[in-house]
């Protein structure tokens, strides 16, 4: 077709461009028409230029600004000139110029908006994602899609730099255990049997290892069959990468050497040389979880002591076991906040979400306790407000549990409560490392151990004596790294001895037969001089989220399915003819509820 093409693009024009002939091809982001004459903001993705169609301009001219309308697209031939003093506009790059237009030609028209195309769009998600092609052009996302683009160059000039390559690993493979439940695929070719989408490229990067590639890495998308929930995306990308001869320091190091990079070019940001490495035990000691939200300083603190030395049994109960712990921490005095009976409420209710029985507390005035449980801790005031270092105006949140998860888990909740209501976290990106995982947890409903990351994962090494003797203390060489209280990747250092692997099978249930039968191509390969190897996959989705300042993946994808797994769009999931299930030898079992 034939039209006018750009000359420039509508965030190029500037000052010194005065006089210019110029042709902008973009999109009506807003009309006006004082009499005979017409303004357009014509917008494309480099930025806003206004139009102006003057009222000495052709009776054509006059009659095509009449016609236009939000979002029609157009090809504007005209001069580049200075907008009058008081007209200028200091908030939009091209603010001191406009360009008065000789011709329009309207390339194509636009229905009724279903909403307007703004900086941030407000409207309702699914309406948003129904019509994700207009969504698209809002400010506010294409800034994000833009930024997730320099965010994934820059990661691959890192790492390209280092002598990495970037392999892709196939998309349909093996079904194969790996934490989550398969996507699984039927091949038409082989009645009744299926492949599967790849939770991720775990196997494929461990068998690059063994074929020499010492330094892999890839932006793969990754496939998980979960329960859609919140913002969990059933596709996901990550940065997968896995490297030979190295142990977890070589591994942490280079992460925190790629993300110093990437966050200095990419948002201009300044991180330390190295992150804070915390110890999963006291992550949850002090922080109630193995993800920490660094950027506020309410520790949680050990109550053990002076909850034996109270008189309250409940406290007494909790710890009879040995295996239960108190712990509690002190909500600063804040301004604007008032710990009345309600907001405590509130703040057990946090902790019920996650097992707490409840929550016991106290206050502080006049350097004494006062309220909740305060009756229980007689002639104790001045050992409690000094060991935890309380002050007046604070509250103590105190729980108890005979679990120690449960009560570290359930103060943590509080934890981040407060961090939020009271207003405490610190503007900026902190990072940190958890080390010194459990390789091994109980999976009460099957009754057997299985892999806490997963099973290729390789035991510290102090702990392999007792492997099989007691595996609910064995911890792993495993890392997760932690972003403003988000989990952003995690990692480990891998087997790469088939006795050792089989073990690991075996103690998560895995018999010979089985292990060979699921992971025979790993055990193979294991067998032909593996080299040792360990890897990470920092998850791009969720880490673009943080930067960008958004609660949402969702938001830093350009097409996400919804919350519930559905794409308004294109309305996927969707049945298919009868003749491509005929032709893949399926037959569709409905679940009771949804037969017709
Ligand atoms: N494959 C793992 C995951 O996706 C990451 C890794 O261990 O490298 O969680």
């Amino acid at each position: 077709m034939e039209f006018s093409q750009r000359t420039v693009t509508c965030g190029d024009l500037r000052k010194a461009d005065n006089g210019k002939k110029v042709v902008l091809n973009g999109w009506v982001h807003r009309e006006r028409n004082h009499g005979a004459i017409f303004f357009i903001n014509l917008r494309d993705r480099y930025g806003i230029t206004q139009v102006v169609v003057d009222d000495d301009a052709s009776s054509e001219l006059q009659q095509t600004a009449a016609q236009l309308k939000m979002e029609y697209c157009i090809a504007v031939t005209g001069t580049v000139r200075l907008r009058p003093e008081g007209m200028i506009n200091p908030e939009m790059a091209t603010g001191e110029v406009e360009v008065k237009a000789d011709s329009i030609e309207i390339l194509s028209t636009c229905a009724t908006l279903p909403f307007m195309i703004d900086e941030d769009n407000k409207t309702k998600e699914d309406l948003r994602l129904r019509y994700r092609f207009l969504d698209l052009r809002c400010g506010g996302i294409q800034k994000r899609i833009a930024l997730r683009h320099y965010f994934v160059k820059a990661i691959r000039d890192f790492l390209s730099a280092r002598g990495f390559y970037e392999i892709e690993t196939p998309t349909l493979i093996r079904s194969t255990p790996e934490g989550a439940r398969d996507f699984l695929v039927p091949s038409r070719l082989y009645p009744g049997k299926f492949y599967a989408l790849p939770q991720s490229p775990q196997l494929m990067k461990q068998l690059l290892m063994c074929s020499g590639f010492d330094k892999y890495f890839q932006i793969a998308r990754c496939y998980r069959d979960e329960d859609a929930r919140g913002d969990r995306q059933l596709e996901f990308t990550q940065l997968d990468l896995e490297m030979s001869f190295v142990k977890r320091d070589d591994i942490l190091l280079l992460m925190e050497q790629l993300f110093g990079q990437v966050f200095k070019d990419v948002v201009h940001y300044d991180l330390p040389a190295h992150f804070r490495r915390i110890a999963y035990k006291d992550a949850l000691n002090q922080y109630g979880c193995d993800k920490p939200d660094l950027r506020f300083d309410v520790l949680m603190q050990d109550f053990d002591e002076l909850a034996a030395a109270s008189s309250f049994t409940v406290f007494h109960e909790a710890l009879a076991s040995g295996k239960g712990a108190v712990r509690a921490l002190v909500a600063p005095k804040t301004e604007g906040v008032e710990f009345t009976r309600k907001y405590i409420d509130e703040l057990e209710a946090a902790a019920k979400i996650y097992g707490a029985k409840g929550m016991a507390w106290m206050k502080v005035a006049d350097g004494k306790l006062s309220g909740g449980v305060t009756k229980y801790f007689a002639g104790m005031d001045e050992k409690v407000i000094s060991t935890l270092g309380a002050h007046d105006g604070d509250l103590i949140c105190i729980i108890a549990n005979e679990k120690w998860k449960k009560c570290c888990v359930s103060l943590g909740a509080v934890r981040s409560k407060l961090g939020k209501d009271l207003n405490l976290i610190r503007p900026g990106f902190e990072f940190c490392w958890i080390v010194d995982f459990p390789l091994f947890c109980y999976n009460e409903e099957e009754g057997h151990w299985e892999a806490e990351h997963h099973m290729f994962s390789a035991p510290q090494s102090q702990f392999l004596p007792t492997l099989e003797s007691d595996p609910g203390s064995v911890l792993g060489d495993l890392y997760d790294l932690v972003l403003n209280g988000y989990e952003v990747a995690s990692g480990s250092i891998r087997i790469h001895d088939v006795e050792l692997q089989k073990k690991i099978f075996r103690i998560c249930n895995y018999n010979d037969e089985q292990a060979q039968e699921k992971f025979g191509f790993l055990l193979d390969a294991f067998k032909f001089g593996p080299p040792p190897h360990g890897g990470i996959a920092p998850g791009i989705d969720r880490l673009v989220m943080i930067i960008t300042g958004q609660d949402s993946i969702h938001e830093v994808i350009a097409f996400p399915k919804n919350t519930v797994g559905v794409d308004p769009m294109d309305g996927s999931p969707e049945s298919v003819d009868q003749k491509q299930l005929d032709e893949l030898h399926l037959a569709i079992n409905y679940p009771k509820e949804d037969r017709k």
